[in-house]
């Protein structure tokens, strides 16, 4: 890197940022199989960071043949898709193959339009390995944010029972291996994610900051809980005004490690609770057999009257549900985070959730929810009966629900980010020196 090059560089300058987001797509839709909490992530990031002034450009593939290349996101902020292997979704895996292809378009793409960057930042082990590959070439620094680990997920399949889903290949678990060396930062969202880098995967600790994720405080905000379920269909039809069924609510891909079964299997034991709905968002006709199976569950317990299967519902259109709902659960055996928990306290409505991620860190025990030791469906009745049981409140704690994850708004989390960013930049300018 040339000197003048470098004095561009110095803290407190705006950083040329490529964010690489290979197999998922930041636009996509969110709650299929391999598009979640990340996609939101991503996007979210990019355009707080243009805000603050960097240039942001987020890499992925092309999903859809549709897809125009640019999108503008933002101020300083734009998704760019990339053509590697074919125009359609393919299981993330299959991306593994494709990874030289996207680099190569990118590298085409960075010619044509004459664009340099001053560091790479790099979503899950595909694109980390991508980044890697650009990190060489580019010479800068390369931050990564694994969001899962491979070894930690099949160490919890193992733990709780072989059957939820598919291991994850030894070829992730190594790539995520020579990652933590070959990078020159980590960011993990928790300080177990943290822990589970240097236990699984040998990190040194001082290479990785803890940075929690963020939720759009603007869009994820308390509404009329009756006006929301008129709105969504879910207000009773009597015309009483009252808010009538008590209704819990899941939002999530359609993955065996979210727990939605266990989820389905508490109904049963919450028979007192008067005109009960349990509303499940998230999965679409690519899911697989996980909504069949949940189905067939829901008749095999006899609940599947008080169970509704919505499918993918819009990010935009959540605050609503959110709002709508007495409880939001989140039975998972497994989250790098939980962005739905955010969500669903920065609208306002308590959270039943299970002790991974950042859940015990969100949420307020007995005060904005409850964190349940395990998933057994009994520990989810027991929670969940804590909000249901109680007699309706309508709005009455939203907003002091909402207060206690104010300091989870974006501007704060983008700062801490971006301060991240300006040091590996410092970092590295400093070794090359
Ligand atoms: N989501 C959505 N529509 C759906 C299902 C999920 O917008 O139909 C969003 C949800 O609001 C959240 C994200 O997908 O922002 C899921 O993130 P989370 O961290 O809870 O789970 P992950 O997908 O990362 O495992």
């Amino acid at each position: 890197m040339k000197r003048k090059e470098r004095e561009d560089l110095m803290p407190g300058t705006e950083l040329r940022i490529a964010m690489l987001s290979a197999h998922s797509c930041p636009v996509g839709k969110l709650g299929t199989r391999d598009t979640g909490g990340m996609s939101v992530y991503i996007r979210e990031l990019a355009c707080e960071l243009g805000k603050l002034g960097h240039t942001v450009d987020i890499y992925t593939r092309v999903h859809d043949p549709e897809d125009r290349q640019i999108y503008e996101l933002g101020p300083n902020a734009r998704l760019i898709h990339l053509r590697a292997g074919e125009d359609e979704e393919i299981h993330k895996l299959a991306v593994y193959s494709h990874l030289p292809d996207f680099v190569d378009s990118l590298e085409a793409f960075r010619h044509e339009s004459k664009l340099r960057y001053d560091l790479i930042f790099s979503h899950y082990w595909l694109s980390g390995l991508a980044g890697t590959s650009l990190q060489q070439s580019w010479h800068v620094p390369h931050i990564t944010m694994f969001h899962t680990l491979g070894a930690v997920k099949n160490a919890v399949r193992e733990e709780t029972c072989a059957a939820h889903g598919e291991d994850e290949p030894a070829l992730r678990i190594e790539a995520e291996r020579d990652l933590v060396q070959s990078c020159h930062r980590i960011i993990a969202s928790t300080d177990t994610g943290r822990q589970e880098l240097v236990n699984y995967y040998a990190a040194a600790p001082e290479k990785i900051s803890v940075v929690p994720c963020g939720v759009n405080l603007q869009q994820f905000r308390p509404l009329d809980k009756g006006q929301a379920r008129h709105r969504l269909g879910l207000a009773p039809a009597d015309g009483s005004g009252r808010n009538g069924d008590k209704i819990a609510l899941f939002v999530g891909r359609m993955d065996p490690l979210k727990g939605i079964d266990k989820l389905i299997s508490a109904l049963p034991y919450l028979g007192d609770i008067e005109g009960l709905r349990l509303v499940v968002i998230g999965g679409d006709e690519h899911t697989g057999h996980e909504l069949d199976d949940l189905r067939q569950l829901a008749c095999d317990l006899k609940v599947k009257d008080s169970v509704d299967f919505l499918g993918l519902v819009k990010h935009e259109q959540l605050p609503h549900y959110y709002s709508a709902a007495d409880v939001c659960v989140v039975p998972s055996y497994y989250e790098s985070f939980g962005l739905v928990a955010l969500e669903a306290l920065a609208c306002g409505t308590p959270v039943v959730a299970t002790d991974v991620g950042n859940h015990r860190h969100v949420i307020r025990q007995g005060e904005t929810g409850y964190v349940i030791a395990d998933n057994h469906p009994r520990s989810v009745a027991r929670g969940m009966a804590l909000f249901l049981s109680q007699p309706d409140q309508g709005n009455g704690t939203a907003g002091t629900t909402r207060a206690t994850v104010r300091e989870f708004g974006w501007p704060y989390i983008t700062e801490a980010i971006s301060k991240e960013c300006r040091q590996a930049t410092t970092d590295y300018l400093r070794t090359c020196s």
